[in-house]
């Protein structure tokens, strides 16, 4: 089972998907939690350079690219041995972060960067996708302050990720649980919680 959790800057998405693997090991499930940008040897690497506010003039492309390639290392060399041997993966962010960010943010056509990350996934889709939703002025808030360079994007680029987010997750409600990110972290584990259940290997 594979379950990525998507949302804006300061969601919740880190602590929630947290939550989830705590709550997932108690039931004696082998969990994989792991996250994008960075999660491997080389994503270590693209995850600085694609942060880093002295990029500020990377070009979208570019950018759409090195986020691929960090996934398609993310996917091959740690999600799919895990998925392989059975383990349960919890991802913080996937190809939705794209579509929203490199997508609608930096407005790149939408299809292609679609194709981009089937191929550099070889196609591999999440069981279900929590989408924390949040208004961008409130996560941004949260985050008081701490700006690495997609974050110190204007309001606007934040609303529009925002709105992609909330589209993908319209266009497919059996694949994805969206969940008001302004209700409390308990309120939140526990609608992530019903859902899983839901879908979990007996
Ligand atoms: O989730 P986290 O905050 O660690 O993500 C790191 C940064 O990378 C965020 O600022 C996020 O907006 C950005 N990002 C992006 N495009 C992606 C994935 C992440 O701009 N596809
Ligand atoms: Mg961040």
């Amino acid at each position: 089972v594979f379950i990525a959790f998507e949302g804006g800057e300061g969601s919740g998405k880190t602590t929630q998907s947290r939550l989830l693997a705590i709550w997932l090991r108690d039931q004696g499930f082998d969990v994989v939690q792991t996250r994008e940008p960075g999660s491997t040897k080389v994503g270590m690497r693209l995850r600085a350079i694609l942060l880093d506010a002295a990029e500020k003039g990377l070009s979208a492309r570019a950018e759409a690219l090195l986020y691929a390639a960090d996934r398609a290392e993310h996917v091959e060399k740690v999600i799919r041995p895990a998925l392989h041997r059975g383990a349960l993966v919890i991802t913080d962010r996937y190809v939705d972060s794209s579509l929203a960010y490199q997508g609608a943010g930096r407005a790149l056509d939408p299809s292609d960067v679609s194709k981009v990350n089937a191929w550099a996934t070889g196609g591999l889709v999440p069981h279900l996708t929590v989408l924390i939703d949040t208004p961008p002025s409130v996560g941004l808030t949260r985050l008081g302050g701490a700006a690495d360079r997609i974050e110190s994007e204007p309001l606007d680029f934040h609303e529009r990720v925002r709105k992609e987010f909330r589209s993908l997750a319209a266009a497919a409600p059996e694949r994805y649980l969206m969940v008001d990110g302004t209700l409390s972290q308990n309120e939140i584990s526990r609608i992530v919680q019903d859902r899983v259940r839901e879908i979990l290997p007996d």
